[in-house]
């Protein structure tokens, strides 16, 4: 199917998900994950409406994000190093993968640097899985506060990647949870499988690749 149907099926799917639990569809954010899928379907895209971006490596979203668009807003998701903090801080408007005072220092100083700062949420891996990023669900409330006092950090919101062979309404349940509990506003969570069941459990915004853009392919081990 061509992407411009597909973002309107998708779209369709977002309003219906949200209209099931008694919410506004305009407070659900559809982002297009376009990790790994070509320039011309991010074109594609964008000519259908389409205007916020996910994307998990910095590298990768620099050679590809180089022409700024009119009303574009760009995600990082994936996990960030940081001696990329830079360059993250740079190209992003949201950086949600901020799981580590390290990278929230580093990130502290070059938003100082930079005079630019990009919205920011805290990764939490809510499943507790070894080779995932994000904070430990029982040090969340801890580095939240850390990244607010310690590092001058605003934190907006919480993202979280569900381990893939658990149901993933209890971790979107617990994420709400950490937030509200913070009193952050915003929940990323959702991907193509299970947008619809984190539209059920309060995300803001939902974070969709393949249900948009195809299956994607990758030519070599994914080293993330
Ligand atoms: C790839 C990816 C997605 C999108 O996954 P799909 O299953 O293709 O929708 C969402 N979030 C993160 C962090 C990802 O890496």
């Amino acid at each position: 199917m061509p992407i411009a149907e597909n973002i309107a099926a998708v779209r369709e799917r977002v309003a219906a998900a949200a209209r099931r639990a008694n919410r506004n569809p305009d407070d659900i954010t559809l982002m297009g994950v376009s990790k790994t899928f070509s320039v011309d379907a991010i074109r594609q895209a964008y000519a259908a409406g389409l205007r916020v971006f996910g994307e998990n490596r910095v590298q990768e979203a620099q050679s590809r994000w180089t022409d700024r668009r009119e009303g574009l807003r760009l995600h990082l998701i994936g996990p960030l190093q940081t001696n990329k903090a830079r360059d993250a801080v740079a190209l992003f408007d949201v950086i949600e993968t901020v799981d580590r005072p390290r990278l929230a220092r580093a990130l502290a100083d070059e938003i100082q640097q930079a005079g630019r700062a990009p919205r920011l949420y805290i990764q939490v891996n809510t499943g507790e899985e070894p080779q995932k990023a994000g904070v430990a669900p029982g040090d969340a409330d801890a580095f939240i506060a850390a990244a607010t006092r310690e590092f001058g950090l605003e934190i907006e919101g919480l993202m979280c990647v569900p381990p893939a062979e658990e149901p993933a309404a209890m971790h979107f349940a617990l994420l709400a949870k950490i937030a509200q509990r913070n009193g952050l506003a915003r929940l990323s969570m959702g991907m193509s499988a299970d947008f619809e069941t984190a539209i059920r459990f309060g995300a803001t915004s939902v974070r969709v690749g393949s249900a948009l853009f195809g299956g994607r392919h990758y030519a070599q081990p994914s080293a993330a």
